[in-house]
Formats: C-alpha cells, sequence, structure tokens
C-alpha cells in the first residue's frame, strides 16, 4: 500500500547523520572502553528535587488529561522567564507547552509553512532541522554560515534566497558550533526577516548555556515579536531530556491555532510532568546555572587544552554543549577522521559532515563527560590529529 509522499520524504535522500553515533553505541554495548563524545545529553540525570515534584503531582491525582495549551500557572511561568530575559512583555497567552523542543519546532513550522513553500535553515544545523520541515509539507534550503565567519550566518546569503520564502529558522546559542550570534549578525537576520515578510523561528533551548557574550532573543528586536515563533525546551536548562517538555512562544492568534494542533496531535503533555517542569522553572535562574556550570567547566578546560598549538582550531566557544573542532589540516573530511578516530582511540565525536556541509572537514566534541575523561579525551583527539599529519608528511 502506497504511502504519503509527505511521510516516506521526511528524510529525504540523505542519511539521518547519526551512523558513526550508532557505531559507537554499538561497540560499547559490546564491551568496548568507547568514549562518547556525541549526544548532547548531559551526563547527571534529572534532578531529585524535580523528580519528587513529578512523583508527588502523580500521586495527588494529575494523570487525567491535562490543559491541552499547558496549565495555567506553567504557561505564566515560562511568559515570566522570558519576559525577565529579554524585557518583551509576555504572558500565558504567548505560549504553548509542548512535547519538548523538537515538538515546538514542528508546530511553528506547521503554524508558519504551507504544502511546497520554502521554509530557510541554517547549515550548519541541528539534525532533525530538515525533516522536521518535511513532515510540514514545507521544502528545506539550507544556507550556508561559513567557517571562515566563524559560522556566524551573513544577511546578504540570506537576502540572496528570501523572496518568496516563508520562514528562516535560527539557532543561537548553537548546536552544532558552539557559536553565539552577534547582535549585529542578529539584526541583520531580523531586517531581512521583515524586508521579505518570513516568519523568524527562533531556536533558543540553550539560552541557559552562554560563555562569552549576552544572549539576546531576536524576537526583542524592533518590529519582530508579531513575526517571531521562539522555541524553548527544558531539556537542556534543567537536565530533563527525558520528561519531554518545552513551549512555543509567539503571538497569541499563531498560539491558539497551535494549540489546535496539540489537540488534535498529543493532546497535551501529561499534568506530572507538566507540574514538574512547573517546580523546576520556580528554581529559579541559580539552578539554571548549576545544571550549565558543568560544560562552562568544561569549555575553560578545552581552552586550555587547545591553547599551545594551531593545528586544529575551534569555532568560537561561546556557547551550548558542544566544541566545534576544524580538523581540515589533517587532510581528512570529518566522517573519515571520526571513523579513524573511533577505531584506533576508541573516541566517538560527531563528523561535521551529519550538519550539513558547512561543517565539512570540522568534527563536534560534545562536553558531556566527567572533566578529566573529557581533558584527556580532547588531548588524545589532538595528539592523534598531530600524527596523521606527521604521517603524511614523511
Ligand atoms: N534544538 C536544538 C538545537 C537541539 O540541539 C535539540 C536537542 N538536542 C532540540 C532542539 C530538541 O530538544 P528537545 O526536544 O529535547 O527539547
Amino acid at each position: 500500500m502506497q504511502l504519503s509522499h509527505r511521510i516516506t520524504n521526511i528524510l529525504g535522500t540523505g542519511t539521518d547523520g547519526w551512523d558513526l553515533f550508532r557505531k559507537a553505541r554499538g561497540m560499547k554495548l559490546a564491551g568496548a572502553p568507547v568514549v562518547e563524545l556525541t549526544i548532547g545529553e548531559h551526563d547527571v540525570r534529572t534532578d531529585p528535587m524535580i523528580l519528587q515534584a513529578m512523583q508527588d503531582a502523580a500521586m495527588a491525582g494529575q494523570t487525567g488529561y491535562a490543559s491541552i495549551p499547558g496549565i495555567p500557572a506553567l504557561r505564566a511561568a515560562v511568559a515570566q522567564r522570558i519576559a525577565a530575559q529579554t524585557g518583551v512583555a509576555t504572558g500565558p497567552a504567548n505560549i504553548v507547552i509542548t512535547a519538548g523542543g523538537q515538538a515546538a519546532l514542528f508546530m511553528a513550522h506547521h503554524a508558519a509553512c504551507g504544502e511546497g513553500d520554502r521554509a530557510l535553515f541554517i547549515d550548519p544545523y541541528y539534525a532533525t532541522y530538515p525533516g522536521t520541515i518535511r513532515s510540514v509539507g514545507a521544502v528545506p534550503v539550507a544556507i550556508a554560515a561559513r567557517a571562515e565567519a566563524q559560522f556566524q550566518p551573513l544577511a546578504a546569503d540570506l537576502a540572496a534566497v528570501a523572496t518568496g520564502a516563508r520562514s528562516l529558522l535560527i539557532n543561537s546559542p548553537n548546536n552544532p558550533t558552539g557559536v553565539l550570534y552577534s547582535d549585529a549578525t542578529l539584526r541583520g537576520i531580523a531586517a531581512v526577516v521583515r524586508d521579505h515578510d518570513l516568519w523568524l523561528i527562533s531556536d533558543e533551548v540553550y539560552d541557559s548555556q552562554v560563555w562569552e557574550g549576552t544572549h539576546l532573543s531576536p524576537r526583542a528586536l524592533p518590529g519582530m515579536a508579531d513575526r517571531t515563533l521562539v522555541v524553548g525546551s527544558l531539556s537542556k536548562s534543567h537536565a530533563m531530556t527525558g520528561s519531554r517538555i518545552g513551549w512555543v512562544c509567539g503571538p497569541p492568534a499563531a498560539i491558539d491555532h497551535m494549540v489546535n494542533l496539540a489537540t488534535n496531535t498529543n493532546y497535551g503533555i501529561p499534568g506530572f510532568i507538566q507540574a514538574a517542569g512547573l517546580f523546576a522553572l520556580n528554581l529559579g535562574p541559580n539552578f539554571e546555572a548549576q545544571i550549565a556550570a558543568p560544560f562552562r567547566r568544561r569549555r575553560a578546560i578545552a581552552e586550555r587544552v587547545l591553547a599551545g598549538q594551531n593545528l586544529v582550531q575551534a569555532a568560537p566557544m561561546q556557547g551550548a554543549m558542544y566544541v566545534m573542532l576544524d580538523i581540515r589540516a589533517t587532510g581528512l573530511t570529518g566522517e573519515a577522521f571520526g571513523e579513524a578516530l573511533l577505531a584506533r582511540e576508541m573516541i566517538a565525536v560527531m563528523p561535521g559532515e551529519s550538519f550539513g556541509v558547512a561543517a565539512a572537514g570540522h568534527v563536534r566534541v560534545a562536553m558531556t563527560v566527567g572533566d578529566d575523561v573529557f581533558a584527556e579525551a580532547l588531548t588524545r583527539i589532538l595528539a592523534f590529529a598531530r600524527g596523521l599529519v606527521q604521517g603524511r608528511a614523511t
């Protein structure tokens, strides 16, 4: 029986980019001592206080159908976090609670794009972006942010393809590059978005992990609140990846339609998960800083380990839980380097090519193992790269 083009086309023609990750997982399960620097997940689990709140809520009866837009107190708490961080007036009507940032990305694109519409996104990109866009029937159009421009997208490159498009998806702090978009970059993006009458979908799931500079939400720029859909999540900020809780923040009329979509898809997020999310948000910014602290420390470790050599350069380490290493001096692709590193050193990283063409010749290192293991693994990655270059020279 024939399936729809929309569903069979979700992955497009390429792979999903996770081959090396799956191989490393397989080796690890078979007992090999693989150091995994692949996936964007904390090395701590959800805090027991939050789990207690989840259990308390379930035991108190929050196990029935829950409010589909989100329980009012949670919508209000998310709105308040956003208002406090950005200065933009935000209330519960601006928020729909979603099954993580991923469902928020889906809903936002569903709201912005119709069948066959062009949806722009920046390459390098988080692995699900093109598939999410195809899932709503839209056509993904990648715009390269070049390593030579420190992975900051250029307004001229955006403007060149923006005519007739419906939306632009950006992500700062960025996965996979670890860069934070500068104010100038974001102002340039906002101007293109306004000039071409696009929706801006701003994925801010790493907003609590900023190591350098300050995070500017483009929704706060002039004329942008009415055309920006902000994607947020408790996955990264509160180490709640498995709870699947996030949100879209946008104009109330757009949110109302997304609530209709929520009614006809998930039918709401479990009440005990929402209660845990509310409890987590109420722990305030100090808790978020505590969850981010290990990555801040490891980013400092990475700076120290990388200093004093210039064979392997890192993209500016400004945010998120990743370091993007330029390994082009070895003459290998990111994929070949990743394969060889796994085979010979038992260290797993993500090839830059998994995240698009603009990160070719790079590897993404997730800072998601203990400090000492991280320092040693990074030191060995550099020695491995040096060995490749010396091997080539002799
Ligand atoms: N956006 C980006 C940039 C991500 O890295 C991730 C997860 N790795 C997500 C969205 C989705 O996050 P979640 O669904 O867990 O909230």
